[in-house]
């Protein structure tokens, strides 16, 4: 007996456009979700999804992308709180500026996003929340107390939706992932990726599909009974953290 398929579900991905977030849109399409993505530009997301422009440190676009995507696809089911930047610097000479809009855009940009998802999921008592965090924010690193601070920050986003929405049918799960092959990870020194990947007890950066399709398993069915949890995808890099 075929069973009827599943209806789509409408996905979003902030900063789908590039690098792990694309790699995450991919793995939906292909699982036949409805997705839209991100990306500040407003265009160079992948084939086979809607585009839309958002810089989640402004609440006014990330409204005007919430607002095209439920015009486009209905409130979103599946929200991905990908978007993220680094600013390294040692703590000495890491600057006010510095440290604010690295945590005003991975901290308090993710909790905009959220809230901003929350609204739909709630009426729909149901939805997936995956925030993208980093090894970094509970591992640590030199250069990158930023960085941390915001990636750490995640986790008591998604703990605290947890307890408050857990009872709605809405999940909120943290990914940490180590290091992966984008952009991000390009920028730094060879001699500085070869120290990292020495380190890395699977002695290899990620594809960023291998992150995406644990995004793709938090949001799944499979894993209604999974919240508040932190998931790594680190090749063993943050052990016991
Ligand atoms: P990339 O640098 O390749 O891509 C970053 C994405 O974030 C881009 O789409 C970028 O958009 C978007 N972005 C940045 N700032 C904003 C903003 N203010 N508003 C909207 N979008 C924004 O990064 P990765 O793919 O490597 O990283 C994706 C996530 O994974 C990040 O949260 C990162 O911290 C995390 N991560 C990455 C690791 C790695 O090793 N690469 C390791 C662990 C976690 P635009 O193209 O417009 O700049």
């Amino acid at each position: 007996m075929n069973l009827p398929a599943p209806e789509p579900r409408s996905v979003l991905i902030t900063g789908g456009n590039r690098g792990t977030g694309r790699a995450i849109a991919e793995e939906f399409i292909a699982r036949g979700d409805a997705v839209a993505v991100t990306s500040r530009s407003g265009s160079d997301g992948p084939e086979g999804a809607l585009t839309v422009a958002a810089d989640i440190t402004d609440p006014a676009s990330l409204d005007a992308a919430f607002a095209e995507v439920e015009k486009a696809h209905g409130p979103v089911e599946v929200l991905v709180a990908n978007a993220g930047i680094t600013d390294d610097q040692l703590l000495l000479r890491m600057s006010d500026e510095s440290f604010e809009k690295v945590v005003d855009t991975n901290l308090t940009g993710s909790f905009r996003t959220v809230r901003r998802a929350i609204k739909g999921m709630m009426r729909k008592k149901k939805g997936r929340i995956v925030l993208i965090s980093s090894v970094v924010g509970l591992y640590g690193s030199p250069g990158q107390v930023n960085y941390a601070a915001s990636k750490s920050g995640l986790v008591g986003i998604a703990r605290s939706v947890t307890r408050e929405l857990g009872s709605r049918g809405i999940t909120a799960n943290v990914v940490a992932p180590g290091y992966i092959d984008t952009d991000m990870t390009a920028q730094l020194p060879e001699d500085l990726q070869q120290q990292y990947r020495s380190a890395i007890p699977a002695g290899r950066f990620a594809d960023p599909s291998e992150v995406a399709r644990v995004v793709a398993f938090l949001a799944s069915d499979d894993a209604a009974y999974v919240s508040g949890a932190v998931i790594p995808v680190d090749g063993g890099l943050g052990m016991g953290h």
